[in-house]
């Protein structure tokens, strides 16, 4: 078998066997395929699509890369979630610390930010000393001492992820419906968690821009956790806005930081209620959505999900000063408001384009990696349906560069767009796929 005629065969829209797919997959990962040729499989996936067969055998190719955890001795239910991406997702820092402090073990691995949309891995290690490459028997130790990890992608896991997820992100092909739902399946699997919810995008700033396409990739997705005897739930949730304010590591982390004290953005913490309630409902600590809400926001307001997020920093070597008093995260040199031109209702944010942005300011790579800017990026004072005076603060931005920032003030004007008349706010969420 060749590489090349793998290439040829999905360049020229054919359906690839079991067989290609593992040999494609085992070859890259080993090193014995090149980069450039499976930047070229991947446009072509990219654009000829793939059978839910091929799908389904993609992800066994990418789980089966490493090793795959078995977790069951030391933890009998594991749950775990996954984002397909967006800007000013923050979701995790708080929902895994939030599940864990019920008693539910957490054991997650996280992904680096991708094209627009921002990583928790990345906002993770704007706290000094957290280490993100857990091996993994740190990582079983680690779920069994204290019932939560949120680690890298460990090389021992899912390398084949780790390897073309790196690549996506420099070559066009992230919004793939085969590639997001393989990526995010083979990490969950290799990991071991046996329940999962999968946080689903849709809209400007998330790689799925409508509610079908949306669907198809959550049904995907829990199609193929049935197969493999995974309880799978997702969420379809609205990104045509950045969710909460912060977009930007360590801004993320703030916010993160403020909702675990109880405070916070309301959508942001509406959205980690939710999230949090379907996480235990399927690990069986609460009977419906409703009282999982609620047992969540208990678990929030007592104070013991923020207790679990100081002992996961501290386990993980993160400086739990840092966390305790957040001014001490990364700051960025110059710090400017961005005025509201005229009055008017937002009729629509570019989510992208914010997530674009913040990723220019330094947030994000250009190329594979990058260092990264932990303390730049912005914050986003108003949303779609607020009624905005002229002169308002419609965003502020943080920034390291002066030409930076002024490129990024006229970005941020242009991606919002106005109304006269009064406009509805967007919904959090569109639905379920069980
Ligand atoms: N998250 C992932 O883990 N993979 C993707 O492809 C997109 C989002």
């Amino acid at each position: 078998m060749r590489a090349v005629d793998i290439v040829i065969k999905k360049r020229d829209g054919h359906e690839l066997t079991a067989d290609e797919i593992h040999f494609f997959i085992d070859g890259y990962t080993r090193g014995e395929i090149p980069d450039y040729q499976a930047a070229a499989w991947l446009m072509a996936v990219m654009l000829r699509g793939m059978t839910s067969r091929e799908t389904a055998e993609l992800t066994l190719a990418m789980a089966r890369s490493g090793q795959t955890l078995d977790l069951h001795d030391i933890a009998p239910l594991v749950v775990d979630k996954h984002s397909s991406g967006g800007v000013g997702d923050k979701v995790s820092l708080v929902v895994a610390p939030l599940v864990a402090s019920s008693g539910l073990p957490v054991g997650k691995m996280s992904g680096r930010g991708l094209g627009f949309s921002g990583g928790t891995i990345d906002k993770l290690e704007s706290i000094r000393g957290y280490r993100v490459n857990l091996s993994v028997d740190e990582f079983r130790a680690q779920l069994q001492q204290i019932g939560i990890v949120l680690s890298g992608q460990s090389m021992d896991l899912a390398p084949a992820d780790g390897k073309l997820y790196a690549l996506r992100d420099l070559t066009g092909t992230v919004p793939s419906l085969p590639l997001i739902a393989s990526s995010i399946m083979s990490k969950k699997i290799a990991a071991g968690a046996d329940a999962i919810v999968l946080d689903v995008k849709v809209g400007r700033g998330a790689f799925m821009k409508t509610v079908d396409e949306a669907r198809a990739l959550a049904e995907t997705m829990v199609g193929i956790g049935r197969n493999v005897g995974r309880r799978c739930v997702a969420l379809l949730s609205d990104m045509n806005q950045p969710l909460g304010c912060a977009v930007g590591n360590a801004l993320e982390v703030k916010e993160a930081i403020d909702t675990l004290h109880g405070k916070g953005p309301a959508d942001f913490r509406e959205h980690c209620l939710t999230a949090s309630a379907h996480m235990l409902c399927l690990g069986h600590k609460a009977d419906s959505v409703k009282a999982g809400e609620k047992l969540a926001a208990q678990l929030l307001d007592s104070g013991q999900a923020w207790t679990k997020f100081v002992a996961l920093v501290h386990a993980q070597g993160g400086d739990v000063e840092v966390i305790e008093n957040p001014s001490l995260l990364p700051k960025a040199r110059l710090v400017k408001d961005v005025p509201a031109p005229g009055g008017g209702y937002i009729a629509a944010m570019d989510a992208a384009e914010i997530g674009m942005t913040s990723a220019e300011l330094g947030a994000g790579r250009a190329k594979k990696g990058d260092p990264i800017d932990y303390a730049v990026g912005l914050l986003v004072h108003r949303k779609v349906g607020d009624c905005v005076s002229a002169g308002e603060p419609l965003f502020t931005i943080h920034a390291d560069d002066e030409a930076k920032l002024a490129a990024a003030e006229t970005r941020l004007v242009a991606a919002v767009e106005w109304s006269n008349a009064p406009v509805q706010p967007l919904p959090l969420f569109y639905g379920v796929v069980e």
